[in-house]
């Protein structure tokens, strides 16, 4: 996903949509809201669903979205 217009026609409304198009239109994001973003750009706009992501390797990968926190790192 390239540009503002991209995200809004083709990506699913999941955390960091918002986040990611207010960056790309230049704003400043907290951190979180860019982890979020960038998980949101990492996924495809979560194209295959919105679920905890499964590779523990990333070092964002503990403050995933959608991380389970109950089962911890992964
Ligand atoms: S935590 Fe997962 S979705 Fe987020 S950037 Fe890392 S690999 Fe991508």
């Amino acid at each position: 996903m390239s540009s503002v217009n991209g995200i809004r026609k083709s990506g699913k409304k999941a955390k960091g949509r918002a986040e990611l198009q207010r960056y790309r239109q230049g704003k400043r994001l907290t951190r979180q809201e860019s982890i979020a973003a960038h998980c949101y750009d990492c996924t495809g706009g979560y194209v295959d669903g919105i679920e905890p992501c499964q590779n523990a390797d990333c070092a964002l990968h503990p403050y995933h979205p959608y991380q389970d926190r109950k089962k911890g790192r992964l």
